[in-house]
């Protein structure tokens, strides 16, 4: 029942709902067919919404009776008193939605419930009611908002290009549509179907379809309780967060908590870059406020914390697995994954012919591209699924119809179950540019960075040491003497007394000399004399230390504690993979670059076109 809230309960909703341009009008229609639990919706635009917006869905609908009702101020369906506010299911609460919008346009609903025998049609022109009759149509509503700002000038006058409000319309049903996978979205742009989603439920299927970069590399499935969805792996970040998006309960949202539990699943990983994501993340509706913006973009979390360590936690499971080891080959699609997003985000949300053009201009790219891969290193195959879904939207729009299982099935990699990283499962097959350690498994093969693995492993002993172990200097046979220039030596008084700290017994020695006597014990001579040398550079090198960048200095201190370019034995690879395995974060440096890589025999098939 649609009722008019009391003024009470109607001055706590604060934000007030703000039609301001064509897109905020699309999404609160949107949601308001999600609410009466649509199984299909139809979002259809002419001149980026300015002129005409249509949103039909398969709801439940409204009575004839109540169909008014709907249209005034604070009137909703979806909660009734003050206490409701802290328990939001529903994607509106407001009751202000239809009001703003029909208050700034020529607005005509058609609505019918399943038991109705008929529907009624409504016509209102800037919020008031110009006709009124029954009539017959399908189950379900459909709002047809014509002549946006019609009578408010000033409005009008904050409109982008048609171009450019197309863009974010389609992209805002894109998510939706990601989100919201068991429902059938249908997109059209002047007259053209973009897209429609089979509404069966999969949203991977959605996301190769609609974002297809994104899919290309293969994204890791995520799953704890309260957070499910899709990372990309380490190595195949972008450069913007574009390819972020965050849903809590339904709600796409923007949120620094989310990014930052986000990041931190990542363990330091990241060497550059955001990694993408699609993460659903349910939270109790008493734990969240979502009444703090006007578009109901933002939301607070009552206990961030929780949150924060919650996602960082589900998305470590996802990207601590074999699956998260980057792939080898990976620079060349990365970048091109990048192109290929900003095509999907910009080109495809184009009008009309422009639209075409542009696509049919990256094809031939694309064509160009392809002739001359005989010359590439390493070819990429022809059955890329993004030139089959950018020739979809150029030649046949019809395509799109196809189901999307079939479009699920050319994606490139299938979603798999993580399984942790088993090192014992690797045989050792040889040694290349004294630097590499080429190591194979039941279907790919590992290649791993001497120098990182060795990083990494000298990182966390040495953390462990210093953490865990007795400062106390083990004694060396021979003393040996560090040399440094005359800025770190006239800076001694900051990173000494850090080295002794740690273990070491190291005196000054007169013209910018230090005598080391006696070494941390977690530590071999050749680490212990390598690390000394480092950190005394790494303090000359930042100009002083304070005890939060302590951390970052033994990070890059770790460097030079591993010998470059040393030839290692068997024995010696031998040794480092077992302590490498028993590493928190076998997976990077600390630096966050990967120490290993893996091509699969998949890649390598591909590469020779024999599949
Ligand atoms: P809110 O969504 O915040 O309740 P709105 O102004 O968006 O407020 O909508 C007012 C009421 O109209 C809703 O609570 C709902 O009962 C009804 N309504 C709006 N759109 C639809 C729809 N597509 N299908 C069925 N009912 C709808
Ligand atoms: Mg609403």
């Amino acid at each position: 029942m649609i009722k008019v809230l009391d003024s009470f309960v109607a001055d706590k909703i604060a934000a007030g709902e703000v039609i301001e341009r064509p897109v905020s009008a699309v999404k609160e229609l949107v949601e308001n067919s999600i609410d009466a639990g649509a199984g299909s919706i139809i979002v259809e635009i002419r001149k980026g919404g300015k002129s005409y917006i249509r949103v039909t869905d398969d709801g439940c609908g409204i009575s004839f009776d109540e169909a008014e009702t709907a249209f005034l101020r604070h009137a909703t369906s979806k909660i009734t008193g003050i206490t409701d506010l802290d328990n939001i299911v529903s994607l509106g609460f407001r009751g202000e939605a239809l009001a703003s919008i029909s208050a700034v346009s020529r607005l005509t609903m058609v609505t019918r419930r399943a038991e109705d025998i008929s529907g009624v049609k409504l016509v209102l022109h800037g919020g008031r009611v110009v006709t009124k009759e029954r009539t017959g149509c399908n189950t379900g509503t459909t709002v047809i908002v014509e002549d946006l700002f019609y009578n408010t000038p000033a409005r009008r006058k904050f409109m982008k290009t048609d171009a450019r409000e197309a863009s974010s319309i389609i992209e805002l049903i894109q998510q939706y549509a990601v989100c919201y996978a068991g429902i059938r979205f249908m997109m059209i742009n002047n007259g053209m179907t973009l897209f429609s989603t089979n509404g069966d439920g999969d949203p991977y299927a959605v996301i190769s379809l609609l974002y297809p970069s994104l899919a290309k590399n293969g994204l890791l499935p995520v799953s704890s309780s309260s957070v499910k969805g899709y990372v990309s792996d380490p190595g195949s970040t972008m450069s913007t967060r574009k390819g972020q998006l965050f849903f809590v309960n339904g709600r796409l949202v923007s949120s620094a908590v989310i990014e930052k539990g986000l990041e931190e699943g990542y363990q330091g990983r990241i060497f550059s870059g955001f990694p993408a994501a699609v993460l659903f993340i349910e939270a109790e509706p008493c734990d969240i406020d979502v009444n703090i913006h006007p578009g109901k973009q933002e939301i607070r979390f009552l206990r961030q914390d929780d949150v924060r360590s919650g996602i960082a936690e589900a998305v470590s499971k996802a990207v601590m697995t074999g699956a998260g080891v980057p792939k080898g080959f990976v620079k060349k699609i990365e970048s091109d994954a990048e192109k290929q997003l900003n095509v999907d985000v910009q080109q495809k949300k184009e009008t009309g012919s422009a639209e075409q053009t542009s696509i049919r201009e990256f094809l031939k790219n694309l064509e160009e591209r392809d002739s001359h891969k005989e010359s590439r290193e390493i070819p990429e195959s022809v059955e890329d699924p993004e030139i089959k879904m950018a020739s979809a939207v150029a030649e046949e729009p019809e395509l799109l119809y196809t189901p999307l299982s079939s479009q699920a099935k050319a994606a490139p990699e299938p979603v798999r179950i993580p399984a942790p990283f088993d090192f014992a499962e690797l045989t050792y097959k040889g040694y290349i540019f004294n630097t590499y350690i080429i190591m194979q498994g039941s279907d790919e093969v590992y290649i791993f960075d001497q120098h990182a693995a060795h990083e990494r492993v000298f990182y966390e002993k040495f953390m462990r040491g210093y953490n865990n172990s007795a400062h106390s200097p083990q004694p060396v046979l021979t003393a040996f003497t560090i040399n440094v220039s005359n800025d770190v030596y006239s800076m001694s008084g900051e990173w000494l007394g850090d080295l002794v700290r740690m273990g070491y017994d190291i005196e000054d020695f007169g013209d910018c000399t230090f005598i080391v006597r006696g070494i941390p014990p977690y530590m071999s001579l050749s680490e212990a004399e390598g690390f000394a040398r480092g950190y005394a550079e790494a303090v000359g090198e930042t100009g002083g230390i304070n005890r939060v960048v302590v951390d970052k200095l033994i990070t890059k201190s770790c460097k030079s504690a591993v010998k470059a370019h040393d030839v290692l034995s068997e024995q010696e690879i031998t040794d480092l993979m077992s302590e490498l395995a028993k590493c928190d974060n076998p997976y990077s440096c600390p630096h966050g670059r990967p120490t290993f890589i893996r091509i699969s025999s998949y890649d390598i098939e591909r590469s020779f076109r024999r599949k």
